[in-house]
């Protein structure tokens, strides 16, 4: 089965040897997949352990839960670190954080909450803590919500594909 990450990757070859503790995410953009991966199978203790210390509350883990209780996930695209289609990257001036010069990723993850559907377009900051790259803390560049989508109109993740054959078969 082909990762849900978007990869075109096997997902054991991918995003859940990652979030099964069975291998070690080497470059952000991976870790970020891994970490999308695991929003949308609720694996919670990942993406406590995957954020970094410095920015981890107490009350991260249930806040997390709870997010994932309420949200499915139906699709992300990788605007820049896209080693796929590195043409598609229309943000490469997102690579690298100026200020702190930390690797970033830029991303657009689609998503479902209480039956409307939403985009969120975040630039995620990342650091090396004790040998692992872990999510450091995210601007959010746009968040829009599509509301209620009919099935044949174009899907709002610009795939070209009708809404009903796209991502609301994520839901
Ligand atoms: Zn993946
Ligand atoms: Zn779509």
């Amino acid at each position: 089965m082909l990762c849900i990450c978007g990869s075109k990757i096997e997902s054991k070859n991918c995003c859940s040897q990652f979030v099964s503790n069975d291998a070690i995410a080497q470059t952000p953009v991976a870790l970020m997949r891994s970490r999308y991966f695991a929003f949308a199978h609720s694996a919670t203790d990942y993406l406590v352990s995957s954020h970094a210390q410095s920015t981890r509350t107490s009350a991260l883990a249930q806040e997390l839960v709870d997010w994932c209780a309420v949200t499915h996930w139906a699709k992300l695209v990788v605007h820049s670190f896209d080693e796929q289609n590195l043409s598609d990257s229309l943000e490469k001036n997102c690579f690298t954080d100026t200020q702190e010069q930390l690797p970033t990723v830029c991303f657009s993850a689609y998503y479902f909450y209480q039956n409307e559907f939403y985009v969120m377009k975040e630039l995620s900051r990342f650091i090396v803590e004790q040998g692992q790259w872990r999510y450091l803390d995210g601007e959010s560049l746009e968040h829009i919500n599509f509301g209620k989508i009919g099935l044949n109109k174009p899907c709002p993740c610009k795939s070209g594909n009708k809404f009903k054959r796209c991502c609301y078969k994520a839901r």
